[in-house]
């Protein structure tokens, strides 16, 4: 039988019991688990209890300090002074990284000045580890930053990056981590039908779209040939379900980013003239379809 997929948390726990500890980690999905189990990983590095034994101890002197303050300090917001960063709790090998409330973006001067604190030696001679949570919000000029702290990663130190969808972050700074992935809140275009085994079928294909090459997004397209009438009304139905689903990705990446990538929205935009031209100009179901995928495809992989 095959092994179950680890879960996320458990491959955190894992790396911390054998000590394979990497130099990067991107931890991603939806609420608030990612960033929970960013602060345990982070705690449970500097953790002086046997490896052995669950990690954060909560007992050993590194715990108590690493406990996270209830009410932590602000980050300084632009130009005002203040504090770039923060320690987690009051441990000094453990870094914290976050859009300072007044910003729209986590900032250059941030990561600068945390790669500047990382290049000095480790407090107690041990581990470090910096969480950088709103990873999502980093912008051009601290991802290029990043990308050189984790170029050439201190010793004994973990970056840990932390964001709701991981493909916001540069590809070049996502090869360079370790990927641990927390799964996608369930789809309300799923919610919205009552799990209609169909649309159900529909959007399972469209989660995997962006794995498809275009072979197989031709052959898809071919499951519509046939009688036309029956055809038309099955795709008018798949670009039904795909407009739901591409309007929620596009509202969650408003959401979450602030922003959403126009190509995205011209995919909408093409999922729509594909209808009309499917009901209003008799277009050829299959032609229809495959001219609809692409588009999706396309517009994903950006
Ligand atoms: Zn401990």
């Amino acid at each position: 039988m095959a092994k179950p997929a680890e879960s996320p948390a458990l491959l955190l726990e894992n790396s911390l019991r054998s000590e394979r500890i990497h130099s990067a980690y991107l931890i991603s999905g939806a609420g608030e688990a990612p960033l929970s189990a960013a602060l345990s990983f982070a705690r449970g590095l500097v953790c002086e209890s046997d490896p052995a034994e669950p990690r954060p101890c909560e007992a050993c002197p590194a715990c108590r300090r690493s406990q996270p303050a209830e009410e932590p300090i602000p980050l300084a917001a632009g130009d005002t002074k203040g504090p770039r960063f923060r320690q987690i709790g009051d441990h000094a090998d453990l870094y914290w990284i976050e859009r300072a409330p007044k910003n729209s973006q986590v900032r250059i001067d941030q990561v600068r000045e945390l790669h500047t604190a990382l290049s000095r030696r480790s407090h107690g001679g041990g581990r470090r580890a910096a969480i950088i949570a709103d990873a999502q919000f980093l912008n051009a000029s601290a991802e290029s930053a990043l990308l050189r702290l984790l170029e050439e990663p201190p010793s004994d130190t973990s970056i840990i990056l932390v964001a709701p969808v991981a493909t916001k972050l540069m590809i070049t700074i996502r090869s360079r981590c370790v990927r641990v992935t927390f799964p996608a809140e369930e789809s309300r275009v799923l919610r919205g039908h009552d799990a209609d085994p169909s649309v159900a079928e529909v959007v399972e294909k469209l989660d995997g779209l962006g794995r498809l090459g275009l072979s197989d997004l031709i052959e898809w397209a071919e499951d519509y040939k046939g009688d036309r009438g029956q055809m038309a009304e099955s795709v008018d139905f798949m670009l039904a379900v795909a407009g739901d689903w591409l309007s929620e990705r596009i509202r969650d990446e408003a959401n979450q980013m602030g922003q959403v990538p126009p190509e995205r929205l011209d995919a909408y935009k093409t999922l729509l003239h594909c209808r009309q031209e499917l009901t209003r100009r008799n277009a050829s179901p299959q032609m229809t379809a495959e001219r609809s995928l692409f588009a999706l495809r396309s517009a994903l992989s950006r």
